[in-house]
């Protein structure tokens, strides 16, 4: 196959890239590199199966030759970039996805469009089936995200339908490993270079909110096998493993060592209280199902984001600086 991956530069989108290839695939990449960065894909420079064009995929592109696939991962994804850039996170969510599907009508091609957990905003329901419609604040700090994440989950079933193309969407939850920035600003990394650096542990709220943290490999597996199924239906992958974020402060602390100690910072408008994927659906249909647990996928992170602090890079950020 022939595929475009929209976001090739950036944390998902580049490991999505490499699986691509290690499936003997040929992959045309696309990044504006405004959360992303030409390292992340440094190491296929020579690859004759890949090619990274920068052009940012809310504006129209013309691609040539046949494209049997496309997958669109552009997006800021952590809350400290999109509430950066919310009007950018709302059109690469929108009219990023309005592109890709033009340009999948023409190709003939299939399209998987990169949505989230965050479609379910709030959740009222525990753990979140794909069936729940969610409970999302339209116009809180997160509304930019989430919402064009329902918007592009909308226009991609109403291409399904009204076109006849060949779509799927893949809801992700939490991923974390190597790839990701020092300043991402996601809880993972924020967590881990701050236990580096013997930085506070900045927990927000009182840290009683839990997530699901899916390592990348497992993640971006699911994702390729949900691509080549026939499932068109919207899918969770993500890792059940659930943890307060108190929790996950002392298992950083305890895989990194050092002397952090947990500092308490206001909880963020909107800040989903719990988090859990219900992978019953990717379990029967596509035979997937996470590997790594939280303390292995933590000790294949560390030494990534230990080279990029003691290379210099950026302290955390978090939603107060
Ligand atoms: N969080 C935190 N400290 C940080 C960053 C995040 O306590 O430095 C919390 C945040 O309030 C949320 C959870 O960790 O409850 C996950 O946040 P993240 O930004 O990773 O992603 P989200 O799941 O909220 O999109």
């Amino acid at each position: 196959m022939r595929v475009l991956i929209t976001g090739a530069a950036g944390f998902l989108g580049s490991h999505l890239v490499d699986r691509f290839l290690e499936g003997g695939h040929d992959v045309v990449g696309l990044d504006n590199f405004v959360t992303g960065s030409p390292d992340n894909v440094a190491h296929l420079a020579d690859h004759d199966r890949f090619r990274l064009i920068e052009h940012d995929i809310s504006r129209p592109v013309e691609l040539e030759g046949e494209l049997d696939g496309i997958l669109h991962f552009a997006s800021p994804a952590s809350p400290v970039d999109y509430l950066e850039m919310p009007i950018q996170t709302l059109k690469v969510g929108s009219l990023g996805t309005h592109n890709c599907l033009g340009i999948a009508k023409s190709k003939g091609a299939r399209f998987l469009l990169a949505s989230t957990s965050e479609v379910y905003g709030d959740p009222q329901v525990h753990p979140q089936p794909e069936s729940y419609w969610g409970h999302v604040n339209p116009i809180g700090i997160r509304g930019c995200y989430d919402e064009a994440k329902r918007f592009a989950e909308a226009m991609t079933m109403a291409y399904h339908r009204a076109h006849g193309i060949d779509t799927r969407i893949v809801r992700i939850f939490n991923t974390y490993g190597p790839r990701m920035r020092a300043g991402d600003g996601r809880v993972v990394s924020n967590f881990i270079v701050q236990a580096l650096r013997g930085d506070p542990i900045t927990v927000y709220g009182d840290g009683s909110q839990t997530r699901s943290f899916c390592y990348v490999s497992d993640e971006v597996e699911g994702i390729y096998r949900l691509f080549m199924s026939d499932h068109t239906e919207p899918t969770n992958i993500g890792n059940p493993g659930e943890f307060t974020i108190r929790e996950l402060a002392e298992i950083v602390v305890e895989e990194v060592g050092g002397e952090s100690r947990v500092e308490f910072l206001p909880l963020p408008q909107d800040d989903p209280k719990v988090r859990r994927p219900d992978i019953s659906s990717a379990r029967e249909r596509l035979g997937w199902e996470p590997t790594v647990d939280l303390r292995e996928g933590l000790r294949r992170t560390v030494p990534w984001l230990r080279a990029a602090v003691e290379d210099g890079a950026q302290a955390a950020r978090t939603l107060h600086d």
